[in-house]
């Protein structure tokens, strides 16, 4: 019988090494298994555009029997609750159980909420679509309740974290949040928007002329920035702060960390202080060869010797080198040394700025920065074979197993 391949999370990591595995190895090689929580593939670099209601929320999920109809890769929907190296064995909720003979751990990262009281409790996350249709439901709540109750908490909207998270959502609700007022006919003045950063300024560790310029464009749409203030305790409507002060608010979303996925930690897996995996150079488990960790919950080593930071770009290149490191694997050939090649980053700053650096030293402002952005979005579609299929999905075709 041919050797299984399972791959857990079907995130940017997950989707690529499957897709790459089934470009190399026939159905007679192996088979693959691709489990994931639910039947779609999230766009999760484009999540703050759904929050603010920029963009739906179908746009940014795309079926994944669409995108794996045809390719001999077997869907599984399933929650992983527990991996087994000892037995070779996945645990699903519900009991099911997967075997492999080679494992691909693609699942994600967890919010980090560096223990502050009441956060978890009391903050939104921007992590999946659902959470994203959660914050943009509530936002218009916030905008239909305040007429009636008159309260400034509703209309006060406090993003805790000034990464590339917290400033992407925030310059997409500095657009979004005029028009919300405008169709509840509230006057705009009554919004207040704050982003609260640790740090001793906004997107910490980034280019500081792009950080300037991402600023100045933020405070001029109204964006109050609290830096060198970190977020202590979060109440039932209040954000205290270490200066003393709390800000009464309705919405508190918190975009100020991420880190490995706890099942990774549960497994038994070495990880790093933020609870990434330790791999070695071909994407492996140390210790367990045969497990391969890539995306969010691996920690890879960079220049300087320096943790990447976990980002979708870095996640598709593991992807794609993982399917190639099974094709090795399984049919023989010298394995090459991962090697990131991170083109730069964006960070968009609502709907039609962006700041962002490519090439090591060019700086990208305004429309060009953001159709830069909006064009690796679309190479990503194309890449997935995905382009136009972000509408409707169906989780009824033949390949998918429940
Ligand atoms: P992050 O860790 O990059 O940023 C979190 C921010 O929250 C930090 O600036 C931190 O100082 C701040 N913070 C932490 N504790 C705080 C507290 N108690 N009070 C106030 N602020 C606090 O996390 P992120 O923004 O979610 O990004 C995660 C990863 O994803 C990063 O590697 C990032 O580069 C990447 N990312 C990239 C893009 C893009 O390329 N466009 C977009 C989003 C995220």
């Amino acid at each position: 019988m041919q050797p299984s391949i399972v791959i857990l999370g079907a995130g940017y990591a997950g989707l690529l090494c499957a897709l790459q595995a089934r470009k190399l190895l026939s159905a007679d090689d192996a088979s693959i298994t691709l489990v994931n929580k639910h039947f779609y593939h999230q766009l999760i670099t484009q999540l703050h555009e759904s929050a603010a209601g920029a963009r739906s929320d179908r746009s940014i999920r795309i079926s994944l029997p669409s995108i794996i109809n045809g390719k001999d890769i077997t869907l599984v929907k399933g929650i992983v609750q527990t991996i087994d190296t000892k037995n070779n064995l996945v645990l699903l909720e519900n009991n099911k159980s997967l075997a492999y003979d080679y494992l691909v751990v693609a699942l994600g990262s967890d919010t980090e909420y560096f223990n502050i009281p009441g956060l978890k409790e009391h903050a939104y996350t921007l992590k999946s679509v659902n959470q994203a249709r959660l914050i943009r439901t509530h936002i218009e709540s916030c905008f239909a309740r305040f007429p009636y109750e008159q309260r400034p908490e509703l209309l006060r909207f406090v993003i805790g974290g000034a990464g590339f998270s917290g400033i992407e959502l925030v310059g997409e609700l500095a657009d979004a949040l005029p028009k919300y007022a405008a169709d509840a006919g509230i006057d705009v003045s009554r919004i207040e928007l704050y982003n609260i950063e640790a740090a001793p300024g906004i997107l910490p560790g980034f280019d500081q002329q792009l950080v300037e310029v991402a600023q100045r464009s933020l405070e001029s749409r109204g964006v109050k920035f609290l830096t060198g203030q970190p977020i202590v305790k979060v109440e039932d409507s209040i954000v205290h702060l270490r200066n003393g002060e709390s800000i009464n608010t309705e919405t508190m979303i918190w975009t100020g960390g991420v880190r490995g996925n706890q099942l990774v930690i549960d497994a038994g897996f070495n990880t790093d202080p933020r609870g990434r995996a330790i791999i070695n150079q071909f994407l492996q488990s140390p210790n367990t060869p045969k497990v391969y960790m890539i995306g969010d919950c691996a920690l890879v080593i960079g220049e300087n010797n320096r943790p990447l930071p976990p980002t979708a770009q870095l996640a598709w290149q593991m992807g794609i080198a993982t399917g190639k490191y099974l094709y090795h694997d399984i049919k023989g050939g010298t394995k090459a040394a991962f090697i990131p090649h991170i083109v730069g980053s964006v960070a968009s700053l609502g709907r039609k700025d962006a700041v962002g650096k490519v090439l090591k030293s060019y700086r990208m402002y305004g429309k060009m920065a953001y159709m830069a952005k909006e064009a690796s979005n679309i190479r990503y579609l194309t890449k997935i074979g995905a382009l136009f299929k972000n509408e409707p999905f169906s989780s009824t075709l033949s390949n998918v197993s429940q």
